[in-house]
């Protein structure tokens, strides 16, 4: 698959994913844009990847080889899609998806994994439903920051969250959007820099701010 096989999501609901570091606030600003959008009168879902419990459970098994990793999160994507993506779209739903697959070619590339590679194994799996945002938010916030948000609203933290692994994911995303055949497919990236001074407040309406052009251009 060429980058240009990807298909922009075609339908006329807004597709819209978060991206980011766990604890960056994806979850948080994902129900509240969610909300404004409802209140709005567009009517909007939210629903997240992992999709299935199962995939969630199974993330934080270290047994896994990086292809079992990643082949486990894309057929999960593959139900995602088919399942609860796509329909909600088909009724005229605006989707926010609380991370999508751009979070598995972050792992990948900051695991030191070719991105050809990642495309072929989401070729292989997801084939011709590979349905790409009109509107991606990666929250980039400072690892440190992510870190200790974890830490105060959770027990324990998972495979994925040492300072360490969550370093090479920031730069893998990073290297992602900076590519420009990322972004040449038709969606819109936005990069919401917070080196933890920022509000809850202030990133919302940040967020609403890019979002509701979507809704003028209808
Ligand atoms: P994620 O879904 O990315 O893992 P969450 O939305 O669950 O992140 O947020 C993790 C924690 O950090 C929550 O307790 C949330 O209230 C807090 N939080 C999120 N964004 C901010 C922010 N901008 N400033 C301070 N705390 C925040």
């Amino acid at each position: 698959m060429t980058i240009q096989n990807m298909i922009i999501n075609p339908y006329d609901a807004l597709f819209i994913t978060l991206e980011g570091l766990d604890g960056s606030g994806k979850t948080t600003q994902a129900e509240r844009l969610c909300r404004a959008l409802n209140n709005l009168g567009h009517k909007t879902v939210i629903t997240k990847e992992p999709y299935t419990d199962k995939s969630a459970e199974l993330k934080n098994n270290p047994n896994l080889t990086r292809v079992q990793r990643q082949t486990m999160f894309i057929e999960d994507s593959l139900e995602h899609i088919s399942e609860a993506i796509i329909p909600s779209l088909n009724k005229d739903e605006n989707v926010i998806s609380d991370r999508y697959r751009d979070s598995g070619f972050a792992y990948w590339i900051g695991e030191g994994g070719k991105f050809e590679e990642i495309l072929d194994l989401h070729e292989k799996i997801l084939s011709y439903v590979f349905i790409m945002p009109n509107l991606t938010f990666f929250i980039d916030t400072d690892v440190d920051v992510a870190l200790e948000r974890m830490k105060g609203s959770r027990k324990s933290l998972g495979y994925f969250e040492t300072s360490e692994k969550m370093k090479r994911n920031r730069d893998g995303y990073l290297w992602l959007y900076a590519q420009p055949m990322w972004s040449e497919i038709g969606r819109q990236i936005e990069i919401i820099r917070d080196d933890g001074k920022k509000s809850i407040d202030e990133i919302s309406r940040e967020i609403l701010s890019k979002t509701l052009p979507f809704f003028e251009k209808k």
